[in-house]
């Protein structure tokens, strides 16, 4: 994944459900896209980049789980997801 396209998302720019520009940020510090209404917040999809870039590299949801000390089956689900 190029860091430039992760940090679009990061920074809150691009929607990460549709990709188009048009967000804008709630009270509780969540994005909220005028596009498709879709909320999310900065910390989790920061969280799901991680995860989607372990994905790209084909390592495998436990060794991501470690590495990202996050909860195995979070991130199985996740690795799902992405295979759609
Ligand atoms: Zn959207």
């Amino acid at each position: 994944m190029k860091k430039s396209l992760s940090d679009m998302y990061l920074l809150g720019r691009k929607c990460l459900f549709c990709d188009r520009y048009g967000l804008y940020k709630l009270k509780d510090k969540r994005l909220k896209c005028k596009n498709c209404n879709k909320k999310y917040s900065i910390k989790k999809l920061k969280r799901d980049l991680e995860i989607l870039y372990y994905f790209y590299l084909e390592i495998s949801a436990r060794r991501a789980a470690n590495e990202l000390k996050l909860n195995y089956k979070t991130v199985q689900s996740r690795f799902m997801d992405f295979r759609k």
